[in-house]
Protein backbone atom coordinates (compact mmCIF):
# COMPACT_ATOMS: atom_id res chain seq x y z
CA UNK A 1 0.00 0.00 0.00
CA UNK A 2 2.71 2.55 1.08
CA UNK A 3 4.94 1.19 -2.38
CA UNK A 4 1.91 2.15 -4.30
CA UNK A 5 1.16 5.41 -2.53
CA UNK A 6 4.54 6.32 -2.84
CA UNK A 7 4.65 5.11 -6.71
CA UNK A 8 1.53 7.38 -7.41
CA UNK A 9 3.09 10.51 -5.87
CA UNK A 10 6.16 9.99 -7.76
CA UNK A 11 3.97 9.79 -11.20
CA UNK A 12 2.13 12.95 -9.86
CA UNK A 13 5.11 14.74 -8.96
CA UNK A 14 6.74 14.20 -12.38
CA UNK A 15 3.57 15.15 -14.30
CA UNK A 16 3.49 18.14 -11.89
CA UNK A 17 7.20 19.51 -12.49
CA UNK A 18 6.92 19.13 -16.02
CA UNK A 19 3.96 21.93 -16.06
CA UNK A 20 6.49 24.02 -13.43
CA UNK A 21 9.05 23.95 -15.72
CA UNK A 22 7.15 24.79 -19.01
CA UNK A 23 7.09 28.69 -17.82
CA UNK A 24 6.51 30.58 -21.05
CA UNK A 25 8.54 33.99 -21.64
CA UNK A 26 5.41 35.93 -20.73
CA UNK A 27 5.43 34.58 -17.10
CA UNK A 28 9.29 35.61 -16.92
CA UNK A 29 8.44 38.95 -17.66
CA UNK A 30 6.40 38.76 -14.64
CA UNK A 31 7.99 37.42 -12.54
CA UNK A 32 11.27 39.08 -13.13
CA UNK A 33 9.35 42.27 -12.82
CA UNK A 34 8.18 40.97 -9.09
CA UNK A 35 11.55 39.89 -7.90
CA UNK A 36 15.20 40.25 -8.18
CA UNK A 37 15.44 36.95 -9.86
CA UNK A 38 15.85 36.75 -13.28
CA UNK A 39 15.30 32.77 -14.37
CA UNK A 40 15.19 32.57 -18.09
CA UNK A 41 12.79 30.02 -19.42
CA UNK A 42 16.42 28.40 -21.67
CA UNK A 43 17.78 28.38 -17.93
CA UNK A 44 14.78 26.39 -16.55
CA UNK A 45 14.43 24.50 -19.86
CA UNK A 46 18.28 23.44 -19.74
CA UNK A 47 18.51 23.02 -16.12
CA UNK A 48 15.63 20.40 -16.57
CA UNK A 49 17.52 18.07 -18.63
CA UNK A 50 21.02 17.81 -16.60
CA UNK A 51 22.18 17.07 -13.14
CA UNK A 52 24.76 19.95 -12.36
CA UNK A 53 24.74 21.42 -9.22
CA UNK A 54 24.17 24.88 -11.30
CA UNK A 55 21.29 23.73 -13.04
CA UNK A 56 19.98 22.18 -9.51
CA UNK A 57 20.41 25.67 -8.69
CA UNK A 58 18.71 27.10 -11.15
CA UNK A 59 15.55 25.02 -10.44
CA UNK A 60 15.44 25.91 -7.06
CA UNK A 61 15.17 29.71 -7.47
CA UNK A 62 12.82 28.75 -10.35
CA UNK A 63 10.25 27.60 -7.59
CA UNK A 64 10.96 30.11 -5.63
CA UNK A 65 10.30 32.56 -8.21
CA UNK A 66 7.18 31.29 -8.70
CA UNK A 67 6.14 31.07 -5.61
CA UNK A 68 6.93 34.73 -5.10
CA UNK A 69 4.79 35.45 -8.29
CA UNK A 70 1.99 33.40 -6.82
CA UNK A 71 1.91 35.05 -3.90
CA UNK A 72 -0.22 37.80 -5.25
CA UNK A 73 -1.52 36.73 -8.33
CA UNK A 74 -5.56 36.65 -7.57
CA UNK A 75 -7.79 34.05 -7.56
CA UNK A 76 -9.83 33.87 -10.07
CA UNK A 77 -11.75 32.08 -12.26
CA UNK A 78 -11.46 31.99 -16.38
CA UNK A 79 -15.53 32.36 -16.63
CA UNK A 80 -15.70 35.06 -14.32
CA UNK A 81 -18.40 37.81 -15.93
CA UNK A 82 -15.63 40.56 -15.05
CA UNK A 83 -13.08 38.46 -17.01
CA UNK A 84 -14.54 38.41 -20.26
CA UNK A 85 -12.45 38.54 -23.63
CA UNK A 86 -14.29 40.44 -26.37
CA UNK A 87 -12.03 42.23 -28.95
CA UNK A 88 -10.27 42.12 -32.51
CA UNK A 89 -9.76 38.51 -32.25
CA UNK A 90 -12.34 37.26 -29.69
CA UNK A 91 -15.63 37.95 -31.15
CA UNK A 92 -18.58 38.68 -28.31
CA UNK A 93 -20.20 34.87 -27.70
CA UNK A 94 -23.09 35.76 -25.88
CA UNK A 95 -24.59 39.96 -25.82
CA UNK A 96 -25.27 41.06 -22.30
CA UNK A 97 -28.92 41.20 -21.56
CA UNK A 98 -30.93 44.74 -21.75
CA UNK A 99 -32.30 43.56 -18.04
CA UNK A 100 -28.45 43.28 -16.67
CA UNK A 101 -27.51 46.60 -18.00
CA UNK A 102 -28.02 49.99 -15.31
CA UNK A 103 -27.84 53.45 -16.47
CA UNK A 104 -25.03 55.67 -14.64
CA UNK A 105 -26.27 58.76 -13.61
CA UNK A 106 -24.62 60.80 -16.46
CA UNK A 107 -27.22 58.35 -18.17
CA UNK A 108 -24.75 55.85 -20.05
CA UNK A 109 -25.84 52.29 -19.66
CA UNK A 110 -23.03 49.80 -18.71
CA UNK A 111 -23.35 46.63 -17.09
CA UNK A 112 -25.30 47.12 -13.78
CA UNK A 113 -22.74 45.21 -11.91
CA UNK A 114 -20.20 48.01 -12.28
CA UNK A 115 -22.94 50.75 -11.33
CA UNK A 116 -21.36 51.54 -8.07
CA UNK A 117 -17.74 51.24 -9.31
CA UNK A 118 -17.96 53.90 -11.56
CA UNK A 119 -20.10 56.33 -9.83
CA UNK A 120 -17.17 55.80 -7.05
CA UNK A 121 -14.72 56.66 -9.39
CA UNK A 122 -16.46 59.83 -10.83
CA UNK A 123 -16.72 60.95 -7.49
CA UNK A 124 -12.96 60.43 -6.58
CA UNK A 125 -11.89 61.91 -9.66
CA UNK A 126 -14.26 64.90 -8.77
CA UNK A 127 -12.68 65.01 -5.27
CA UNK A 128 -9.25 65.02 -6.64
CA UNK A 129 -10.14 67.94 -9.05
CA UNK A 130 -10.29 65.67 -12.63
CA UNK A 131 -14.04 65.83 -12.91
CA UNK A 132 -14.77 62.72 -15.33
CA UNK A 133 -16.69 63.22 -18.91
CA UNK A 134 -18.33 59.99 -20.38
CA UNK A 135 -18.01 59.47 -23.73
CA UNK A 136 -18.91 56.24 -24.66
CA UNK A 137 -19.93 53.33 -22.58
CA UNK A 138 -22.19 50.68 -23.62
CA UNK A 139 -22.79 49.70 -27.52
CA UNK A 140 -24.80 47.25 -28.91
CA UNK A 141 -23.56 45.12 -31.64
CA UNK A 142 -26.74 46.00 -33.84
CA UNK A 143 -26.09 50.03 -32.76
CA UNK A 144 -22.02 49.20 -33.94
CA UNK A 145 -23.65 47.59 -37.24
CA UNK A 146 -25.87 51.22 -37.78
CA UNK A 147 -22.58 53.29 -37.33
CA UNK A 148 -20.47 50.71 -39.48
CA UNK A 149 -22.61 50.67 -42.25
CA UNK A 150 -23.30 53.94 -42.05
CA UNK A 151 -19.67 55.23 -42.15
CA UNK A 152 -19.45 52.25 -45.44
CA UNK A 153 -22.09 53.94 -47.54
CA UNK A 154 -21.23 57.31 -47.06
CA UNK A 155 -17.36 55.99 -48.46
CA UNK A 156 -19.51 54.57 -51.31
CA UNK A 157 -21.20 57.84 -51.66
CA UNK A 158 -17.78 59.33 -52.17
CA UNK A 159 -16.83 56.79 -54.90
CA UNK A 160 -15.36 54.19 -53.10
CA UNK A 161 -15.82 50.37 -53.94
CA UNK A 162 -17.42 48.44 -51.61
CA UNK A 163 -14.72 46.61 -50.52
CA UNK A 164 -12.50 49.32 -50.34
CA UNK A 165 -15.41 51.47 -48.35
CA UNK A 166 -15.22 48.63 -45.87
CA UNK A 167 -11.68 48.07 -45.44
CA UNK A 168 -11.23 52.19 -44.74
CA UNK A 169 -13.97 51.52 -42.33
CA UNK A 170 -12.34 48.99 -40.29
CA UNK A 171 -9.56 51.56 -39.69
CA UNK A 172 -11.31 53.44 -37.33
CA UNK A 173 -14.45 52.12 -37.00
CA UNK A 174 -14.53 48.45 -34.89
CA UNK A 175 -15.91 45.67 -36.25
CA UNK A 176 -19.70 44.50 -35.24
CA UNK A 177 -18.88 42.06 -32.56
CA UNK A 178 -15.80 42.62 -31.76
CA UNK A 179 -15.78 45.60 -29.54
CA UNK A 180 -15.26 45.36 -25.99
CA UNK A 181 -17.98 48.10 -25.20
CA UNK A 182 -20.60 44.98 -26.30
CA UNK A 183 -19.83 44.07 -22.66
CA UNK A 184 -20.88 46.39 -21.05
CA UNK A 185 -17.44 46.41 -19.08
CA UNK A 186 -15.69 49.22 -20.76
CA UNK A 187 -16.22 52.87 -20.85
CA UNK A 188 -14.46 55.89 -22.86
CA UNK A 189 -14.15 59.03 -20.02
CA UNK A 190 -11.91 62.04 -20.12
CA UNK A 191 -11.74 65.00 -17.52
CA UNK A 192 -13.81 68.31 -17.76
CA UNK A 193 -10.73 69.91 -18.57
CA UNK A 194 -9.54 68.31 -21.70
CA UNK A 195 -12.95 68.36 -22.42
CA UNK A 196 -13.33 72.39 -22.77
CA UNK A 197 -10.15 73.17 -23.91
CA UNK A 198 -8.99 70.52 -26.38
CA UNK A 199 -8.83 71.51 -29.87
CA UNK A 200 -9.32 68.82 -32.49
CA UNK A 201 -10.60 65.36 -31.92
CA UNK A 202 -11.91 64.65 -28.39
CA UNK A 203 -10.60 60.72 -27.89
CA UNK A 204 -6.59 61.42 -28.96
CA UNK A 205 -4.00 60.04 -27.11
CA UNK A 206 -2.46 63.09 -25.79
CA UNK A 207 -5.02 63.43 -22.62
CA UNK A 208 -2.58 60.55 -21.45
CA UNK A 209 0.15 63.02 -20.70
CA UNK A 210 -2.91 65.50 -18.62
CA UNK A 211 -3.06 65.63 -15.26
CA UNK A 212 -6.42 64.21 -15.66
CA UNK A 213 -5.12 61.00 -17.89
CA UNK A 214 -2.11 60.12 -15.13
CA UNK A 215 -5.17 60.35 -12.38
CA UNK A 216 -6.79 58.02 -14.33
CA UNK A 217 -3.92 55.93 -14.67
CA UNK A 218 -2.84 55.94 -11.21
CA UNK A 219 -6.50 55.69 -9.31
CA UNK A 220 -8.84 53.70 -11.93
CA UNK A 221 -7.49 50.29 -10.46
CA UNK A 222 -8.54 51.32 -7.02
CA UNK A 223 -12.03 51.03 -8.51
CA UNK A 224 -11.85 48.09 -10.26
CA UNK A 225 -10.46 49.74 -13.64
CA UNK A 226 -7.78 49.77 -15.74
CA UNK A 227 -6.22 51.60 -18.76
CA UNK A 228 -7.09 48.49 -21.29
CA UNK A 229 -4.85 49.62 -23.95
CA UNK A 230 -1.19 50.44 -22.86
CA UNK A 231 1.07 52.42 -24.88
CA UNK A 232 3.49 50.25 -26.60
CA UNK A 233 1.17 47.15 -26.75
CA UNK A 234 -0.76 47.00 -30.11
CA UNK A 235 1.24 43.78 -30.97
CA UNK A 236 -0.91 42.11 -27.93
CA UNK A 237 -3.73 43.93 -27.52
CA UNK A 238 -4.10 44.69 -31.49
CA UNK A 239 -5.47 48.06 -30.20
CA UNK A 240 -3.33 51.40 -29.88
CA UNK A 241 -2.55 53.63 -26.63
CA UNK A 242 -6.00 54.59 -25.29
CA UNK A 243 -5.48 56.44 -22.25
CA UNK A 244 -9.15 56.96 -21.92
CA UNK A 245 -10.54 53.36 -23.01
CA UNK A 246 -11.70 51.76 -19.51
CA UNK A 247 -12.38 48.58 -18.62
CA UNK A 248 -13.61 47.18 -15.26
CA UNK A 249 -11.56 43.73 -13.94
CA UNK A 250 -12.47 43.93 -10.44
CA UNK A 251 -10.08 45.68 -7.87
CA UNK A 252 -7.59 42.97 -7.31
CA UNK A 253 -7.58 41.86 -10.67
CA UNK A 254 -6.65 45.72 -11.94
CA UNK A 255 -4.20 45.90 -9.15
CA UNK A 256 -2.12 42.92 -9.95
CA UNK A 257 -2.53 44.19 -13.94
CA UNK A 258 -1.48 47.75 -13.41
CA UNK A 259 1.09 47.06 -10.59
CA UNK A 260 3.22 44.43 -12.65
CA UNK A 261 2.32 46.47 -16.13
CA UNK A 262 0.95 43.35 -18.32
CA UNK A 263 -1.94 43.50 -20.37
CA UNK A 264 -5.31 42.07 -19.72
CA UNK A 265 -4.51 39.21 -22.62
CA UNK A 266 -1.57 38.41 -20.60
CA UNK A 267 -2.99 38.64 -17.37
CA UNK A 268 -5.40 35.78 -18.71
CA UNK A 269 -2.82 33.94 -20.18
CA UNK A 270 -0.79 33.67 -16.50
CA UNK A 271 -4.32 32.95 -15.22
CA UNK A 272 -4.36 29.71 -17.30
CA UNK A 273 -1.32 28.57 -15.97
CA UNK A 274 -1.86 29.59 -12.43
CA UNK A 275 -5.18 27.49 -12.40
CA UNK A 276 -3.48 24.39 -14.12
CA UNK A 277 -0.63 24.54 -11.70
CA UNK A 278 -3.79 24.94 -8.82
CA UNK A 279 -5.67 22.03 -10.31
CA UNK A 280 -2.55 19.47 -10.32
CA UNK A 281 -1.52 20.30 -6.82
CA UNK A 282 -5.24 19.72 -5.61
CA UNK A 283 -5.93 16.31 -7.42
CA UNK A 284 -2.16 15.44 -5.05
CA UNK A 285 -3.60 16.25 -2.44
CA UNK A 286 -7.03 14.59 -3.01
CA UNK A 287 -5.21 11.03 -4.07
CA UNK A 288 -2.39 11.03 -1.78
CA UNK A 289 -2.47 9.57 1.73
CA UNK A 290 -1.93 12.32 4.13
CA UNK A 291 0.53 10.02 6.10
CA UNK A 292 2.12 9.45 2.74
CA UNK A 293 2.66 13.06 2.60
CA UNK A 294 3.48 14.19 5.73
CA UNK A 295 6.74 11.04 5.48
CA UNK A 296 7.84 12.82 2.52
CA UNK A 297 7.66 16.32 3.56
CA UNK A 298 9.79 15.56 6.27
CA UNK A 299 12.49 13.56 3.77
CA UNK A 300 12.04 15.88 1.33
CA UNK A 301 12.60 18.95 3.92
CA UNK A 302 15.84 17.04 5.61
CA UNK A 303 17.66 16.69 2.45
CA UNK A 304 16.77 20.22 0.95
CA UNK A 305 18.55 21.92 4.06
CA UNK A 306 21.32 18.89 3.98
CA UNK A 307 21.94 19.64 0.26
CA UNK A 308 21.17 23.89 0.06
CA UNK A 309 22.34 24.37 3.63
CA UNK A 310 19.78 26.95 3.56
CA UNK A 311 17.70 27.49 7.18
CA UNK A 312 14.38 25.35 7.67
CA UNK A 313 12.74 28.46 7.89
CA UNK A 314 12.95 29.87 4.55
CA UNK A 315 12.25 25.76 3.46
CA UNK A 316 8.91 25.95 5.51
CA UNK A 317 6.66 28.29 3.61
CA UNK A 318 3.16 27.87 2.61
CA UNK A 319 1.54 24.68 1.85
CA UNK A 320 1.82 25.50 -1.80
CA UNK A 321 5.60 26.39 -1.72
CA UNK A 322 6.03 23.44 -0.14
CA UNK A 323 4.73 21.37 -2.82
CA UNK A 324 6.75 23.10 -5.16
CA UNK A 325 10.11 22.57 -3.52
CA UNK A 326 9.16 18.54 -3.13
CA UNK A 327 8.66 18.35 -6.76
CA UNK A 328 11.81 19.59 -7.53
CA UNK A 329 14.22 17.47 -4.57
CA UNK A 330 11.98 14.24 -5.43
CA UNK A 331 12.29 14.58 -9.57
CA UNK A 332 16.03 14.98 -8.50
CA UNK A 333 16.22 11.52 -6.63
CA UNK A 334 14.32 9.86 -9.50
CA UNK A 335 16.62 11.25 -11.93
CA UNK A 336 20.32 9.93 -10.05
ZN1 LIG B 1 -13.47 52.61 -25.93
Amino acid sequence: MAAAAGFLFLVLLTIQVNRVTAVTPIKNLSIARSTTQTVTSATTESSSQTSTEYSEDAQEQAAVSDEVNEDDFPTVSLNDWSLALVGPKNKIVSEIAQEDLGKLSNGYLVDKRIVSAYEELAEAAKVAGHPLVMVSAYRSVEYQQEIFDANVNSLIRQGNTKEEAIRITKLTFTEPGYSEHHTGLAIDVIDEDWYQNHTGELLNEGFGVTDGGKWLQAHAREYGFIIRYPKGKHDITQIDYEPWHLRYVGVEVATYIEEHEVTFEEFLDEAKEHITRKEAELSYHELADPLQEDWIFTNSLTRNQENSQRAQEELLMSGGDLFAKNVFSQTKEVKK
